[in-house]
């Protein structure tokens, strides 16, 4: 699913490319696809100018003329294409955008259809459908996280995929912070002290920062606006990299499920107090294999 540092590189990628077009026609093939009713989106961002385009939490805000302002939310492998109006048009295209006097379009493609479209007009400043969205994990201070992480009770990975807790956080971002802050992804929020969360906070928002660099994590099928891969994937330390060597000790990466999701994580960096160190076998040291090497024997043997 594409998370905040995915849909950031989109909305940079949207905004060189459809500010200040208007919407002439627009085409919806997939009714699911559009939250609310399919004839009212249409009629209320027809004709509409985009303003702007924003990101905030996972959801990418089109703002229109009138107040109006445009939804998208990819799910799990939504794309957006800004292509020529006579490209072909891909499998699982939903939503079709067509522009007064210009030759592009905006498609919305989604194989998996767990994206949604939708609008809402802003009245007074204020847009419903963020209303309950967590703050963003770039703007907050450390010690307000601090503060609302000891304020739950829960286990901090959960804790830090809830979107009314932090908006934009997803299953990667969460086990890559965990590990460079020492954390297991079972520790109780309210157990972990400030000097940590303090860690945790600048771990967060340098893995995000590091990861919009790259423009964004392709693992499966995210593609940016312009049909470019991230290169983030390259720089993951514990997502995806089940029995591969930790690159800070050399213990072999857990998966488990944690909250109902796969995580990811080094049970020697990161430990649960009280908790035993996972007895899985040592994969070879990263810098110096030979540390290791009676525990790679078994794992051979096994
Ligand atoms: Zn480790």
């Amino acid at each position: 699913m594409p998370e905040l540092p995915e849909v950031e590189t989109i909305v940079r990628g949207l905004r060189n490319r459809v500010s200040n077009l208007r919407f002439s026609r627009v085409e919806v093939g997939l009714g699911k696809c559009v939250r609310g009713s399919e004839q009212s989106l249409i009629q209320s961002v027809r004709k509409r100018k985009i303003l702007s385009v924003e990101r905030r939490g996972k959801n990418i805000l089109l703002r229109l003329s009138g107040g109006v302002v445009l939804f998208i939310h990819l799910g799990m492998s939504g794309r957006l294409q800004v292509v020529p109006g006579d490209a072909p048009v891909e499998k699982h295209t939903h939503a079709v955008f067509s522009f007064q006097d210009h030759p592009r379009q905006l498609r919305f493609v989604d194989p998996r259809q767990f994206g949604r479209l939708f609008w809402e007009k802003e009245v007074g400043g204020e847009l419903t459908a963020l209303s309950r969205l967590g703050p963003e994990p770039l703007r907050i201070s450390a010690l307000d996280f601090s503060k609302r992480v000891r304020a739950r009770g829960r286990e901090i990975k959960p804790l830090l995929l809830d979107q009314c807790f932090l908006a934009g956080v997803g299953n990667i971002y969460a086990d890559e912070s965990l590990h460079r802050a020492g954390i297991h992804p079972r520790r109780k929020s309210h157990s972990l002290g400030e000097k940590i969360l303090f860690r945790l906070h600048q771990a967060l928002q340098e893995v995000l920062k590091e990861s919009i660099r790259a423009k964004g994590t392709s693992v499966r099928s995210y593609v940016d606006a312009t049909g470019a891969r991230g290169g983030f994937q390259n720089l993951l330390r514990v997502y995806g990299r089940e029995g591969e060597p930790c690159q800070t000790c050399g213990t072999a990466i857990l998966r488990e499920r944690v909250g109902g999701r796969s995580s990811f994580f080094c049970p020697r960096c990161q430990r649960l107090p009280g908790g035993k160190i996972s007895r899985r076998p040592l994969a070879p040291h990263p810098r110096n294999p030979r540390k290791n090497s009676c525990i790679i024997k078994t794992r051979v043997l096994q």
